[in-house]
């Protein structure tokens, strides 16, 4: 993958100072477009448009590098002292723009995390590998059919590509790490059976950091009711910390090393 900074990119927003989508305090960039419909998406808006500001790299860098001096202000419990998130939408769906920003930021030392659906070619994941240091993606649900009711598809793509990219971390010398997110949606996904399978599949993985147990909250509705007049999720109840910290509790019994939203 090419460097150059001629590539531009569709992004939906700026956060100057996360907290929830990464270790540390984080810029936070949100790309526009995802190939995935996730009935419990509360960035659809980000997600299905392909529009918002088209920037440079350099100009979209300039913009994140501005809160530069922020980024140390908070040492989660991973020790990495914040950095730069790109997340979406899905951020591999600009894949070349993608790449060249990260690469742009690992080249001024900036830590790096990329929340994913890794539903992408595996061409991207190979051009990213040197620019990412922090994989945060998420097992939606480890039954196809259950799966592809929650986001359209199915989640072969998603499960063959975490393989991939584990098996190809392992390869590099600089390791990144893998971040599994998994959202506890109340009668949907929280299962003892589907957290055991997604526990399991986590096991088998080599290069994981840690899983963030996250729980369902329906503060995005308002969006799927302006674009599509309708919210796929209604009647679902929110999750409370009890549902939660159930899924947590079965993560801890293999082992698994959890962390919360802020580390
Ligand atoms: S993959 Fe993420 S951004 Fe895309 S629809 Fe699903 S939740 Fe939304």
């Amino acid at each position: 993958m090419k460097l150059a900074a001629k590539y531009t990119g569709f992004v939906h927003s700026i956060e100057s100072l996360g907290t929830i989508d990464g270790p540390g305090v984080r810029t936070v960039v949100f790309l526009q477009g995802c190939p995935l419909k996730c009935k419990f998406c509360h960035n659809i808006d980000c997600a299905v448009q392909v529009k918002g500001d088209q920037l440079t790299v350099e100009k979209l860098a300039e913009k994140v590098l501005s809160n530069r001096s922020y980024w140390k202000s908070y040492n989660g419990s991973s020790g990495v002292k914040g950095g730069v998130t790109v997340s979406g939408g899905e951020p591999t769906y600009q894949p070349e723009f993608l790449c060249a920003f990260l690469a742009y930021l690992k080249n001024v030392g900036v830590h790096t995390a990329v929340d994913t659906c890794l539903v992408t070619k595996k061409e991207v994941i190979d051009d990213l590998l040197p620019y990412v240091d922090l994989w945060m993606t998420s097992i939606k649900h480890m039954d196809a059919e259950k799966h592809k009711f929650l986001t359209g598809s199915s989640n072969k793509t998603t499960l063959e590509n975490l393989t991939y990219l584990d098996n190809n971390i392992s390869k590099q010398e600089k390791k990144s790490q893998i971040r599994i997110r998994f959202l506890v949606v109340p009668g949907l996904t929280n299962s003892e059976k589907n957290i055991r399978a997604t526990a399991e599949k986590v096991k088998s993985l080599k290069n994981i950091e840690a899983v963030e147990v996250l729980g369902y909250g329906s503060h995005g509705r308002y969006k799927w009711i302006e674009l599509f007049g309708k919210y796929e999720l209604e009647g679902v109840p929110d999750a409370t910390e009890k549902d939660v910290e159930n899924a947590r509790k079965i993560f801890r019994e293999y082992g698994i090393r959890l962390v919360s939203s802020e580390d």
